[in-house]
C-alpha cells in the first residue's frame, strides 16, 4: 500500500512538473519506486535528449530506408514487366528521400495556442488560405492523424514524408467536453467546413448531468482531459473517499490539491458524496461521438473497450475536417481506411451523410474488426466492406487488384499507433523508429503506392 502510494505521489509530482503520465511512469518503472524526484527527472531528460537525437533525420535512413526500399523491390520483383514503373518510382523518390531524411535544419514544429488548427466551428478562420505543395495534391485525398505531443522532430519528419504538408494541430476540447490534442496532415480543402449537428455537449455537466449534484465547488473543471486507454483503479477512488470523509464541508487546500490532481490525471467524475469514479465505457463512447454500445458486447472485454476507445478519433473533430467532401462526392466515396480501429473515419463519414461505396479497412485487432463489421451491418450500409488485417502485408499487387475492381480510392485515412510516441524512452528506441510508431512509414508507403497507381491509370 505504501509503495503504491509513494508511486502515485511521484507520478503526480512529475505530471505537475509538466511531464506526461507516460514519461513519468516509464521513469519510475526504469529507475525504481525508491528513486528520488531528481533521479527521475534526470532520466526523463536523458530520454528526451535521446529522442531528439533519435529523431534527427540523419539517423532515420538506417531504420527506414531499407524497409521502404524492400517493399518496393518486392513489388518490382513480382511485377517484372513493371520494372520501369519501379525504376521511375525509385528515381523520383531518390531526391525525395534525401530531402526528407537528410535535412539538417531540424526546426521543430511549434504547437499552436489556442490549438484550433485551420479553424473550429466557433472560430472558423475563414481568412486562412493555404497552397498545397504540388506533390500533395490529390487524387486521392489523404488524412493522417497522430498525437500532437510527440517527441521533437517527429512531426517534422511526418510532414516531410507526407509531401511537405503542414500539420493541423487541433484540440477536441473545441468540439466536445474532453480534450484530445492531435495533429492532422491532410490535403483536404479547408474552406466551407461544417460541423456535425446536433453540436455535442460542451461541458462535463452538460455531458454527464448526474454528476452535477455531487460536484464540489472547489473542483472547477469544466472539460475532461484526454480520454485514455486505461482508467483509474478502485483503490484510488477508495483512497480519495477516505481522504475526504473526515471533513463535513470543504477539505483543506492540501487535500483538495491531492484529490484534484488525481481527478485530472485519471479523468475521475463525482458520482456521490465524496465519491469519484472513472468514466464508464459508454460515457467515453458518447464523448468521442460514437453511437451508444458501439464497442459493447460481441466478445470484447471491458479493458479492450477502453483501449480501443482511448486510441480512436473524436468523431465531431474528424467529421468537421472531412465535411468538405460532402459536396464533392454526392454519389459516395471509396475509402481506404488504414489502422481503422473501431471505425472513427467510417462513422464520421456516415454521420456526415456521405455514402460509403467501397471501404477497404485494414486493422490488426480482430475485436476491432468485429466492431466495425457489426456497425456496418447495424447501419444497413449499401456498399462493400473489405477487411484486411495487417498494413505490412498490403503490397502493390494487392492494392492494384483492389483498386482496379473498385475504381481507385477517393480518400486514404489513417492514424497509426502512437505507443512509442506518447512516452519517451531511449531503451525502447522511441520516436518514429519504435516498433509500432514505425507503422507510419507503412501509411506513407501505401498512400504513395495508391498515388502512383492512380496517376498511371489516368
Ligand atoms: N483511428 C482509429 C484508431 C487508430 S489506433 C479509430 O478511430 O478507432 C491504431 C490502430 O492500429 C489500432 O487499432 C491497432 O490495432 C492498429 N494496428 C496496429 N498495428 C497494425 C498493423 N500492423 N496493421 C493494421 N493495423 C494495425
Amino acid at each position: 500500500m505504501n509503495t503504491e502510494f509513494d508511486e502515485e505521489e511521484k507520478l503526480s509530482s512529475l505530471v505537475n512538473m509538466g511531464y506526461t503520465v507516460d514519461e513519468a511512469s516509464l521513469a519510475i518503472d526504469r529507475c525504481g519506486v525508491d528513486s528520488s524526484l531528481v533521479e527521475l527527472t534526470d532520466f526523463i531528460c536523458a530520454a528526451q535528449m535521446a529522442n531528439v537525437a533519435d529523431a534527427q533525420l540523419s539517423e532515420l535512413p538506417l531504420e527506414v530506408q531499407p524497409k521502404l526500399k524492400h517493399s518496393y523491390s518486392e513489388y518490382a520483383k513480382h511485377k517484372k514487366r513493371k520494372l520501369s514503373d519501379y525504376e521511375m518510382w525509385t528515381k523520383n523518390n531518390q531526391n525525395g528521400f534525401e530531402k526528407r531524411l537528410l535535412h539538417d535544419d531540424d526546426e521543430t514544429i511549434r504547437l499552436p495556442n489556442p490549438m484550433i488548427g485551420f479553424g473550429v466551428p466557433t472560430e472558423p478562420c475563414s481568412t486562412i488560405h493555404r497552397t498545397l505543395p504540388e506533390a500533395a495534391v490529390g487524387p486521392p485525398f489523404f488524412y493522417y492523424e497522430n498525437v500532437a505531443l510527440a517527441p521533437k522532430g517527429v512531426w517534422t519528419t511526418i510532414s516531410r514524408f507526407l509531401y511537405d504538408v503542414e500539420p493541423e494541430f487541433v484540440d477536441s476540447k473545441y468540439f466536445c467536453a474532453a480534450a484530445r490534442k492531435r495533429g492532422y496532415v491532410h490535403n483536404l480543402p479547408i474552406q466551407d467546413r461544417f460541423p456535425l449537428l446536433p453540436f455535442p455537449p460542451q461541458t462535463i455537466h452538460e455531458a454527464l448531468p448526474l454528476t452535477r449534484k455531487w460536484w464540489p465547488s472547489w473542483d472547477r473543471r469544466t472539460k475532461l482531459n484526454c480520454l485514455q486507454t486505461c482508467i483509474g483503479s478502485a483503490k484510488l477512488t477508495e483512497r480519495i473517499r477516505k481522504a475526504l470523509e473526515d471533513y463535513d464541508c470543504e477539505p483543506p487546500l492540501s487535500v483538495q490539491k491531492y484529490v484534484l490532481d488525481k481527478c485530472r490525471q485519471w479523468n475521475l467524475v463525482w458520482v456521490g458524496r465524496n465519491k469519484v469514479a472513472p468514466l464508464e465505457a459508454d460515457e467515453v463512447e458518447m464523448l468521442l461521438g460514437f453511437p451508444r454500445n458501439h464497442t459493447r458486447g460481441g466478445g470484447i472485454s471491458r479493458t479492450d473497450r477502453y483501449k480501443s476507445l482511448g486510441n480512436s478519433f473524436q468523431i465531431d473533430t474528424v467529421a468537421y475536417h472531412l465535411s468538405v467532401l460532402k459536396d464533392m462526392f454526392p454519389g459516395g466515396i471509396n475509402l481506404l481506411s488504414l489502422f481503422s480501429g473501431i471505425g472513427g473515419a467510417e462513422v464520421a463519414l456516415h454521420r456526415l451523410g456521405i455514402p460509403l461505396k467501397n471501404v477497404v479497412s485494414v486493422e490488426i485487432s480482430e475485436a476491432n474488426r468485429n466492431i466495425l463489421r457489426c456497425w456496418w451491418e447495424e447501419t444497413n450500409q449499401r456498399g462493400n466492406l473489405i477487411d484486411l488485417a495487417d498494413v505490412q502485408q498490403l503490397n502493390g499487387d494487392r492494392l492494384e487488384q483492389l483498386m482496379s475492381s473498385i475504381g481507385g480510392f477517393d480518400l486514404v485515412v489513417g492514424g497509426s499507433p502512437c505507443n512509442n510516441l506518447a512516452g519517451s524512452n531511449r531503451l525502447h528506441r522511441d520516436g518514429l523508429e519504435g516498433k509500432e510508431s514505425a507503422l507510419f512509414f507503412d501509411y506513407f508507403r501505401i498512400l504513395d503506392l495508391v498515388k502512383c497507381i492512380m496517376t498511371k491509370a489516368q
